[in-house]
């Protein structure tokens, strides 16, 4: 048959053939690759195995090793070498508490197939001990052998760590559980949840008795659920009855009293001895739990709200300075916080920024405390402050809380600057200054504080007066009174002000100007106190030499005759002097704080001063003029004015003082100079022009006179013209006498020239008294002088007074008949000098008798011949200008007798 095959089964042979070869080909080729992928793969392994994050190693059959991964170092301390040499290490490092666990293990049978796990501790190369989970699996070959173990180790003593406290966390569980009010309970399975079987807790836990539920007697179990949560328990307890397990629920109860409860039930379907199947289980209050919980989600919200808010970028970053993760608090477009996760901060901080938080992370983890770090980062063209905060948030991870304070930090300098400031000024002022708190501890003192008690600087923070005594002994009395002071300035609540005398460290005593300042609390409480003090020592030594020199000045102003007023701006008067009240007649406390107007002080005075005062206080200058007054009971009074501003420390002019002087005297003595000036004048010319007169007299008198004389030697006159010539003489001889006289009183009016000297009375008047003789002798009168022996010199113009007595005299002649006496006769007393001329001649009539010294006066009109009515009244001139007087006593019929009397001067 096969020989008799067809070509074309040959060839269909032959293509099937090929194929078979191809598909063992692919596979041979196939096989080759995987055995060169096989061969990768244990190198491959191999290198997994030594960088496997856990330990691993294989052990022989016999158990010796055969390989050890690098990281046991890691998780033990030891190196693979020691694990080599040491084949009892890996037994050694369990704990001995573990030892039974480990030596079961390694029981085992090499026959089991499946991995093989144990936990147990090991005490680490430092001492440390960690928990490890040990998995064992056994390695075969293609063909069943058994080859050994690979085991691989694991570090879990966090995870244990864990479990410990979640183990923990149940106990303390379950303890509560058990303390909580909770009942237990048997119940049909129907919507109402009939009960069979209730606990006392259902007291508590519902408020009806457990009767009350049973059968729905009174009330039914699942009326008491929330209506809300009905549907929710129904659910879940039918689907735990479904699948056979056991069922939990949550939801809310009505009390009896209408309080809502969180319950939580477990229970599970039980099926009775009789066949009847019910619910059974443990309904407990968990209120206080849900409450809790729901606070603890509320303040988690909180957090995190509280976290979105804050506006601080927050960065997580590892150990090494890796940016894991970031809440960007809005810091925004100068951070771009995005940028920087996955990225290490050496790459995204300046190189001494990075170099300074990477110190500080390191702090962080090692210390677990908050560390704080400043620099300054450059954003757009200025340099912005920040401030971050490191703190550890586990093992490896620190969070990084940064906060922009460029404000913060420039308010900060600013206020240093300021601080700075402020506190060089308080150290320059001679004042004292010093700061304590409420309860009179000193925190601040000033360089003039810390010298006037001897403190240092390092000396006095933070202690009270009292115990500051011990370290200025020397001021122990002040800082007594310091202290009570204190509290007086407390008990007031306000600025208290007073005058302390403080000895200075050389124990000068220094009078200070003390100003307590206490500070309050919003609520009451004592904050600080603020004690400054001004050194018035000068001022007050100042102020009692000016209070001394007012005083002075007081006593002259209260004595001065002058009128002394002030007056304020108002124009009131402020203060007036006895002198001026005196003068006003109104009392002095009527005159103050008034006016001039109000004093009724007439208009026109009234704007003449007020003119006067708005101009002083307006130019500062002082003004003088003069007024006159009606005095009440003086009459009119001249016044002479001066009103002088007074200037306080600083500032324009506060008062004035007007000080006037009557010059009412001085007036009138001028105005009487002026009268006698015009008088004197008036005299002057009058003398003058007498002069010219007489002397143009003189000449034709003359003229008469020779030619009368003439007349008389010729021979041809008659009798009759003899007698003619007689009278004529006579008239010229009076004429040329008036003028004489006339000439003598208008010199002594006008201009005398009197020479006073001391001089001989007794040699003037023997003079007199011969030439008196000689006119005498016609008429036949006796003339006698008597002098006395001790006749003193006597002060006086000779001629003038020879010219006044010889006009006396020469009246007794002309008045005292034929046969008569002239006694000239001088007496003497201790002031003054008195020259008698008594005649027993015709006396003086009484209406002749007040007019004898006036000018031209003449008793007897129609006599001439000498007298001319001129000669008493120069005899008084005269006799007036040596201080002298004349005296008249007259009898008619029996004589007359005139005094001169002269005063005598010391000397004489
Ligand atoms: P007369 O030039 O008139 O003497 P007097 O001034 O000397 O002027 O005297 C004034 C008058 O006083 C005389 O006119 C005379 O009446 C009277 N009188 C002066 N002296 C005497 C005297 N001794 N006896 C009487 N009468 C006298």
């Amino acid at each position: 048959m096969d020989a008799q095959k067809s070509n074309a089964e040959l060839l269909e042979e032959i293509t099937r053939l090929r194929a078979q070869v191809a598909v063992l080909e692919a596979d041979a080729a196939r096989h080759q690759q995987t055995e060169q992928t096989r061969r990768g793969d244990e190198q491959d392994y191999r290198i997994i195995a030594d960088t496997a994050y856990d330990w691993e190693y294989w052990c022989n059959p016999d158990g010796t090793l055969r390989y050890v991964s690098p990281a046991c170092e890691r998780i033990t301390g030891y190196t693979p070498a020691q694990f080599f040499a040491d084949s009892g290490l890996l037994r050694e490092i369990v704990l001995p508490e573990d030892h039974a666990v480990w030596d079961a293990h390694r029981q085992h049978d090499a026959g089991e197939s499946g991995p093989l796990e144990v936990q147990f501790r090991i005490r680490r190369a430092n001492g440390e001990v960690r928990w490890l989970e040990h998995v064992c699996q056994p390695v075969r070959d293609e063909s069943g052998a058994f080859l050994g173990w690979r085991v691989s180790n694991r570090d879990i003593t966090d995870r244990k760590q864990d479990e410990l406290q979640r183990h923990k966390n149940r106990q303390v569980l379950e303890t509560l559980m058990r303390n909580l009010p909770g009942m237990v309970y048997r119940c049909l399975n129907d919507h109402r949840w009939t009960m069979k079987f209730l606990s006392e807790g259902c007291t508590v836990l519902t408020g009806y008795d457990p009767p009350d539920l049973l059968d729905n007697r009174v009330i039914a179990y699942g009326d008491l659920i929330h209506p809300d949560d009905r549907k929710h328990v129904w659910q879940t307890v039918q689907e735990g009855v479904r699948a056979g397990d056991p069922y939990e629920v949550v939801y809310r109860l009505q009390t009896r009293y209408g309080k809502e409860k969180w319950v939580w039930e477990q229970g599970r379907q039980i099926t009775l001895s009789d066949g009847s199947v019910l619910l059974e289980g443990l309904i407990t209050d968990i209120t206080i739990r849900i409450r809790v919980e729901e606070a603890l989600r509320r303040s988690e919200a909180r957090s995190r709200a509280l976290l979105d808010a804050v506006p601080d970028l927050m960065f997580q970053v590892d150990r090494e300075g890796i940016f894991l993760r970031y809440h960007d608090g809005g810091m925004g477009t100068c951070t771009p916080a995005m940028e920087f996760l996955g990225r290490s901060m050496f790459d995204v901080f300046p190189a001494s920024l990075a170099t300074r938080t990477k110190y500080a992370i390191d702090r962080a983890l090692a210390s677990r405390d908050i560390q704080i770090l400043q620099y300054k980062l450059p954003a757009g063209d200025e340099l912005r402050d920040y401030e971050a905060r490191i703190v550890a948030s586990g093992d490896d991870e620190v969070a990084m809380i940064v906060r922009e304070i460029t404000t913060r930090v420039r308010a900060e300098r600013a206020l240093r600057a300021s601080e700075e400031r402020l506190r060089t000024l308080i150290n320059a002022t001679p004042d004292i200054i010093c700061f304590k708190d409420g309860d009179g501890r000193w925190l601040l003192a000033n360089q003039a504080m810390l010298d006037l008690f001897g403190l240092t600087e390092a000396s006095y923070r933070g202690k009270t007066d009292q115990e500051l005594i011990a370290f200025s002994p020397t001021q122990h009395d002040i800082l007594t009174i310091s202290y009570s002071a204190d509290q007086h300035a407390w008990a007031q609540g306000t600025l208290s002000r007073g005058d302390e005398v403080i000895p200075n460290p050389d124990g000068e005593e220094r009078a200070f100007d003390i100003i307590k300042v206490p500070l309050f609390y919003p609520d009451g409480k004592r904050k600080a106190l603020v004690v400054l003090g001004r050194d018035i020592t000068e001022r007050k030594t100042a102020e009692e030499l000016l209070y001394r020199r007012e005083e002075g000045f007081r006593t002259l102003v209260e004595n001065n005759p002058n009128l002394v007023a002030r007056v304020d701006r108002e124009l009131r008067l402020q203060y007036v002097n006895p002198a001026m009240t005196r003068m006003t007649g109104v009392p002095y406390e009527d005159t103050v704080g008034k006016t001039s107007a109000e004093l009724g002080f007439p208009d026109e005075l009234v704007t003449l001063w007020n003119t006067a005062y708005e101009r002083v206080f307006q130019t500062g200058k002082g003004v003088a003029f003069e007024f006159t007054y009606e005095v009440p009971r003086d009459g009119l009074r001249y016044f002479e004015s001066h009103i002088m501003p007074e200037f306080p420390e600083r500032g324009p002019v506060q008062t004035l003082l007007m000080i006037s002087r009557d010059i009412t005297e001085k007036k009138e003595a001028a105005e009487q100079r002026v009268t006698l000036a015009i008088e004197r004048e008036r005299v002057a010319i009058l003398a003058h022009f007498l002069q010219n007169l007489s002397h143009e007299f003189r000449t034709p008198l003359s003229i008469v006179y020779t030619g009368l004389d003439a007349l008389q030697r010729s021979a041809q006159l008659d009798e009759r013209n003899v007698q003619r010539v007689a009278r004529i003489q006579e008239q010229a001889s009076y004429v040329g006498r008036l003028v004489d006289a006339m000439m003598t009183m208008a010199q002594l009016d006008g201009d005398p020239r009197y020479v006073f000297g001391s001089h001989d009375l007794s040699m003037i008047l023997s003079d007199i008294q011969h030439e008196i003789e000689t006119l005498a002798k016609p008429k036949n009168l006796a003339v006698t002088l008597e002098l006395p022996d001790d006749l003193p010199f006597v002060h006086c113009d000779p001629s003038e007074l020879r010219r006044a007595v010889f006009n006396i005299c020469e009246n007794a002649v002309d008045y005292t008949p034929e046969g008569g006496a002239i006694t000239i006769r001088v007496s003497l007393d201790s002031s003054q000098v008195q020259i008698e001329v008594a005649d027993t001649g015709i006396g003086i009539g009484d209406d002749d008798f007040p007019h004898i010294f006036e000018r031209f006066y003449r008793a007897d009109k129609a006599r001439t011949g000498r007298h001319a009515g001129l000669g008493l009244a120069i005899s008084k001139t005269i006799i007036d200008a040596h201080q002298g007087t004349i005296e008249v006593q007259s009898t008619l019929g029996e004589g007359s007798t005139f005094r001169v009397i002269l005063p005598l001067t010391a000397d004489q």
